[in-house]
C-alpha cells in the first residue's frame, strides 16, 4: 500500500500532485465540443459529446450558467452573495437563505461529523486572516484567540425554515472545500437531463466524467505535487468523480515553512501531513469535501476513513513524498 517514489525517481525536489486529465485523443474527434472559462475563482473546463452540435453547445452554456449561479450564491468574495450575508448577520440570529445553500451547508456539517471535524467550514473564522498572494498570516496570539470560533457545532441550519445561525461570536464560514465539487455535480445532473451521455466537467481540482471517451475509459493522471510535468500514476475512469487537493494551489513559503489554503481546524494553521490527496467516487460534492478532509487527516487516519467508505478511493502523497493508496486501488499501484 505504500511506496516512496522520491527515492525511486532519485529526486528530492518537492512534489505537487495536481490532477491532470490526460484524455486519450486517438481516434476521431467529431461530435466533441469543448470550452474553457474562469468562474468561481478557478479554471473551468467542459467537454461534451453529442451528434447534435446545437444541443452540445447549449449543454456547455447550461454548465457555465450553473457555475455562475453557484458563484453568486456562495462566493465569499462577493459582498452580495448569500454566504457573505450569512457571515455578516448569522451571529445576530437566523438568516434566511435559499434552500440550496441551507442544504449544502447541512451536507458540509455531515462531512464534519464523518471526519471528526477535519472538514470544517468554520475554518474561515481564522482562514480569512491569511492572504496567500501577499504572504500574510495571523500571528500565533491572534490564532489562539480566534481558535474557539472554529467549530462546526456553532453552525445551526434549519432546513424547514431555510435559515442559518451561528451560536458564537467570531464565526465565519467558507464553502471553498466543497462548493466546486457541488457545482460540478449539479452540472453533471443537468447534462444527463439534456441527454448527454459522454462528457467531462472540471472546476479547478474537481472533475466528473460522464460515460467514456471514444469507447475507452478516460485516463486520469495524478500529477507529481512538486513537478508539473511528472505523473505519479494513471487511473482509468468512467462515470466517476475525481477531486484533488494540494498544498501548491494557494500558498507562500516563509523560512522553509509552507503556508497554504487548507487549514487544520485543530490548530488554525495550514495542514502539513500531506502534499496532495486525490479522491475517486460517485459524487463530486463528496470527493471534493473528502479530498480536503484527507489532507487534514493525513495518511493513517485518512486512508482508514476511506477504507470504511466502500464507494470511495484515495491516493495520497504524504509530507515526505510517500504514496498511499486505499485498499480498492491497490491493483493500480505503479
Ligand atoms: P480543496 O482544494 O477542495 O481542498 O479546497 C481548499 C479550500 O477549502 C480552501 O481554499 C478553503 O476555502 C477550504 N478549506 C480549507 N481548510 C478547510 C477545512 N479544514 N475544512 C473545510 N474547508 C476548508
Ligand atoms: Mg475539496
Amino acid at each position: 500500500m505504500y511506496c516512496n517514489f522520491m527515492s525511486r525517481s532519485g529526486t528530492s525536489s518537492v512534489l505537487a500532485a495536481v490532477l491532470l486529465l490526460a484524455a486519450a485523443t486517438a481516434g476521431a474527434d467529431s461530435g466533441w465540443y469543448r470550452q474553457d472559462a474562469a468562474i468561481m475563482g478557478t479554471a473551468i473546463h467542459v467537454e461534451v459529446y453529442h451528434e447534435d452540435a446545437a444541443l452540445a453547445q447549449r449543454a456547455i452554456a447550461v454548465v457555465l450558467d450553473e457555475m455562475h449561479h453557484i458563484d453568486r450564491v456562495m462566493s465569499p468574495f462577493r459582498p452580495d452573495s448569500e454566504l457573505s450575508r450569512v457571515n455578516r448577520e448569522a451571529t445576530l440570529g437566523p438568516v434566511p437563505v435559499s434552500p440550496e445553500l441551507a442544504r449544502l451547508i447541512e451536507r458540509a456539517l455531515q462531512v464534519s461529523e464523518l471526519t471528526a471535524g477535519a472538514f470544517d467550514i468554520t475554518f474561515a473564522s481564522i482562514g480569512y486572516l491569511y492572504d496567500y498572494r501577499d504572504g500574510k498570516r495571523p500571528d500565533a496570539q491572534t490564532v489562539q484567540q480566534a481558535l474557539p470560533a472554529i467549530d462546526f457545532r456553532h453552525v445551526h441550519v434549519d432546513q424547514a425554515a431555510a435559515t442559518v445561525a451561528f451560536a458564537s461570536r467570531g464565526v465565519r464560514i467558507d464553502l471553498g472545500g466543497i462548493a466546486k465539487g457541488y457545482a460540478v455535480e449539479q452540472s453533471a445532473l443537468l447534462l444527463r437531463g439534456m441527454g448527454i451521455r459522454h462528457a467531462m466537467i472540471s472546476a479547478g481540482g474537481d472533475t466528473r466524467v460522464i460515460g467514456d471517451r471514444h469507447g475507452r475509459p478516460w485516463l486520469v493522471g495524478i500529477r507529481h505535487p512538486r513537478d508539473e510535468h511528472g505523473i505519479l500514476t494513471r487511473l482509468p475512469v468512467q462515470d466517476e468523480a475525481v477531486s484533488t487537493s494540494g498544498d501548491y494551489e494557494r500558498f507562500f513559503d516563509e523560512d522553509g515553512v509552507r503556508y497554504h489554503h487548507i487549514i487544520d481546524p485543530a490548530t488554525g494553521d495550514s495542514a502539513r501531513s500531506a502534499l496532495s490527496v486525490t479522491i475517486l467516487g460517485p459524487d463530486t460534492t463528496m470527493t471534493d469535501a473528502l479530498s480536503t478532509s484527507l489532507f487534514v487527516l493525513g495518511p493513517e487516519r485518512g486512508i482508514a476513513l476511506i477504507d470504511r467508505l466502500p464507494e470511495y478511493e484515495a491516493v495520497m502523497v504524504d509530507a515526505r513524498g510517500g504514496l498511499h493508496y486505499s485498499s480498492g486501488l491497490a491493483p493500480h499501484q505503479p
